[in-house]
């Protein structure tokens, strides 16, 4: 029988847990001990019975601006009010231009044209979708090889777990795409422990794509993708050199470079996308996340001017590119991104998340030496701290430390593996650094 919450009287506590099948989570290990949340507002969750949970996750990754904040409510309320819905395939409404002017205006160089979606995942097949017709309608058919990494997460399609690289979310679902290749991991502990920002060490193993192209010939090649910081398997930011090095090769081979920006997109890392702050262009950056301070699922691709143009050929009545969804460029979406941008403008989050980033390292470095700490990494206004797994139950230490944050601390952890993810708010203050520390620490303790 299914376990029901203590306060299963209130109104707002569901005493259905069975039906929800929850993604990427335990059920059995959940339903026997919920974590639910019922209202958020700026730097804090609150769970049914009113108990504050301070957010160091950022939701997921994508609250940047906050929680619930007004002007993103208010601009989401008037958009459902004046025009809930319009097709974008043939028609289109205002704010969905003027949202991708925005995005086009915050990314750099000739990244000019935007391509809407719903989700990062979705702006992963579609930027992989793009590269491939990109080199189809420039007479390069040939060109059919896509290059993800080791460790990788490009979110769950089927484009995106075939260049990813996440064992678990590949070994279930059959075949995947045939003709992908993985550069390897940047994360090694040996070399790079401890470290603060981008590692020394690791630059260099770029230079696999050199043989990757060695082996199937560039005119087989359509695109690399890579996340400069690989946030979901444990915050893994690109080593010294490393992006640089990426750009060159695939300039020297005619192929496309994607920068998957769904989370380092809209002041992760202390830029409006992280291709600033490493000084590399890519050909396309996928957005999730960030772009509507995670309050109305939207993703993206914003692609090189050069990119858009090729397509921009033969009859001027005859569709471009193949590609699209219902609810690319929804609305409430860009209603909602419109007004999230203003707040990251008006309130300089990105400034302010690149200001607060020595201080940041600093606070979760303290958390060396604790027990069972055998790594910790940070950049931007990210961390991760690798625990050491429980013998034979891979998993359980990590599940305990955030079941510990969350009951028993007042405070929300991501958790991937036995790795902790620390990702706050943009907004977050001083004195809220140093309370995720203590309530972080609190949580390795009792997991010990
Ligand atoms: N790409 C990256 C780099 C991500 O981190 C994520 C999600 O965390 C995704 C893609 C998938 O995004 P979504 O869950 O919105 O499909």
């Amino acid at each position: 029988t299914p376990a029901k919450p203590t306060a299963a009287a209130r109104a707002d506590v569901p005493n259905d847990l069975e039906a929800f099948w929850l993604p990427f989570t335990p059920n059995r290990a959940f339903k026997k001990r919920p974590r639910l949340i019922a209202r958020a507002k700026d730097m804090h969750y609150y769970t049914p019975e009113g108990r504050e949970i301070l957010d160091a996750t950022a939701g997921l990754w994508c609250c940047n601006a906050g929680h619930s904040r007004k002007p993103i409510v208010e601009a989401i309320q008037r958009q459902a009010a004046e025009l809930d819905f319009s097709p974008t395939f043939g028609f289109a409404h205002p704010p969905a231009f003027q949202l991708a002017s925005r995005i086009a205006d915050l990314a750099p160089a000739d990244l000019d044209h935007v391509f809407f979606c719903n989700s990062g995942s979705e702006a992963c097949d579609s930027a992989l979708k793009i590269a491939l017709a990109y080199h189809n309608v420039r007479g390069q058919g040939s060109r059919t090889r896509l290059v993800g990494r080791e460790r990788a997460y490009h979110g769950v399609g089927f484009g995106g777990i075939s260049v990813g690289g996440i064992v678990n979310n590949r070994k279930f679902f059959g075949s995947l795409l045939s003709g992908v290749d993985h550069l390897p991991a940047t994360y090694n502990r040996e070399h790079q422990a401890f470290t603060k920002g981008e590692p020394e060490w690791g630059g260099h193993l770029a230079d696999a794509l050199e043989g990757i192209v060695g082996l199937h010939d560039a005119s087989t090649i359509a695109a690399v993708i890579v996340e400069p910081m690989a946030g979901s398997t444990g915050v893994l930011p690109a080593p010294k050199g490393y992006l640089e090095r990426l750009r060159a090769i695939c300039d020297k081979h005619g192929i496309l470079l994607i920068f998957d920006e769904v989370i380092t997109g809209f002041g992760r890392l202390g830029h409006a996308f992280a291709a600033e702050r490493y000084g590399v262009v890519p050909d396309m950056i996928t957005f999730a996340k960030g772009v509507t301070s995670g309050t109305v699922p939207m993703g993206g691709v914003v692609v090189r001017k050069g990119v858009y143009d090729a397509f921009m050929k033969g009859p001027e009545h005859a569709i471009e590119l193949f590609h699209g969804y219902t609810y690319s460029g929804h609305p409430l979406a860009c209603a909602a991104g419109l007004a999230a941008l203003d707040v990251y403008r008006d309130e300089k989050l990105f400034e302010r998340a690149k200001a607060l980033e020595p201080r940041w390292c600093d606070a979760i470095m303290t958390l060396k030496g604790l027990p069972n700490v055998l790594d910790i990494r940070c950049v931007g206004l990210t961390g991760a701290i690798d625990l050491a797994p429980i013998a034979g139950s891979p998993g359980l230490r990590g599940w305990n430390a955030t079941g510990h944050a969350f009951h028993e601390e007042g405070i929300m952890l991501r958790l991937a593996g036995d790795t902790i993810e620390l990702t706050p708010p943009l907004v977050v203050s001083e004195a809220q650094i140093d309370e995720i520390m203590e309530k972080t620490a609190a949580a390795i303790r009792a997991a010990a």
